[in-house]
């Protein structure tokens, strides 16, 4: 248990003031036990913290951090079990070891199961919702239950506005050939580091994208690559990334979101709507 803990140590903007206790559960039981004993109380869950920006007046309660925790990864035929806390990176490494196609799309996205079922993650063409039969959750009484339909939408699920957190996903894939599937794999990650700005700290995608248009494209459009507030900035690599050039704080990024949205907006009439949670 940590306390009074810098988030910017636990989020990939490397952004966020201190939470007053970050608590990470072992297994499904202490998870359980935690979220029990936390009711009543204020309290966050979170998995990888790749798509979190936290205030920086940090959180004044308990942040459950799942990733460190529940990764158990196992396979049976062609499904493979994770649990929430399992990063999908490791969980695209076991579907190569086994053969197993279908998860290249996410093998590259840094989040968890949980925050990746949470989002319905997705990128180069797949989501969680093409791969994903069942989960199972605990909610905010202890109790536990599992779940065959997410309602799964661009990047929404049935998880959103509920007290359940998701504990394990189940995701069903199909035999392939592992070479294929390395190649895949690989050639995402190249496509990923080409376009994106992995170098800096981000929280990937600021922005949804708007029905009919590219969010980066229109911002860059409207002349915004490389507009800075702060330490926060409009990547010049990618323009839908917001980076943390070096002591960007939650503020500098709020500004700069909101300067983006009232841009493009004066400019194309779109609204872009933010993707990133806040905390
Ligand atoms: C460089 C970069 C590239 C990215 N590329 C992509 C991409 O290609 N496609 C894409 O979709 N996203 C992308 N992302 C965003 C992010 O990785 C995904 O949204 C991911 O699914 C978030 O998972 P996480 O574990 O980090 O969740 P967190 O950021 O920790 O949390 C995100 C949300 O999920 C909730 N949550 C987390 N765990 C649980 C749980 N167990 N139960 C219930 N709710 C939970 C949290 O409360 C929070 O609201 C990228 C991010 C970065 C930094």
């Amino acid at each position: 248990m940590l306390i009074d803990e810098p988030m910017s140590n636990h989020t990939s903007f490397k952004i966020g003031g201190p939470a007053s206790v970050v608590v990470v559960p072992d297994t499904i039981e202490d998870l359980c036990e935690i979220i029990k004993a936390l009711k009543d109380t204020k309290y966050t869950v979170m998995g990888n913290g790749t798509n979190l920006l936290v205030s920086d007046k940090g959180f004044d309660g308990t942040v459950v951090k799942i990733s460190g925790g529940l990764n158990e990864i196992s396979v049976s035929d062609t499904v493979i079990t994770a649990g929430a806390g399992a990063l999908l990176s490791k969980v695209g490494a076991v579907a190569k070891q086994n053969s197993l196609s279908g998860f290249e799309f996410a093998s590259g996205i840094p989040g968890t199961v949980g925050g990746a079922v949470f989002m319905n993650a997705g990128a180069y063409g797949g989501e969680m919702k093409d791969i994903v039969v069942s989960s199972t959750y605990v909610d905010s009484q202890g109790n536990t239950g599992e779940i065959t339909e997410h309602n799964f939408g661009y990047r929404t699920s049935i998880y959103k506005g509920t007290d359940k957190y998701v504990v394990s996903a189940k995701f069903k894939l199909e035999k392939g050939d592992s070479k294929e599937i390395a190649d895949k794999m690989l050639d995402l990650a190249h496509r990923r580091a080409e376009k994106q700005p992995l170098e800096y700290p981000s929280a990937g995608s600021v922005f949804k994208r708007p029905e009919g248009y590219f969010a980066g494209a229109l911002i860059e459009q409207a002349g915004l690559k490389g507009k800075q507030i702060g330490g926060a900035c409009v990547s010049e690599k990618h323009s839908g990334f917001i980076i943390n050039k070096g002591g960007a704080t939650c503020d500098d990024v709020l500004k700069l979101i909101d300067f983006v949205r009232e841009t493009v907006e004066k400019q194309f009439g779109v609204t872009l709507e933010q993707e990133i949670r806040l905390l």
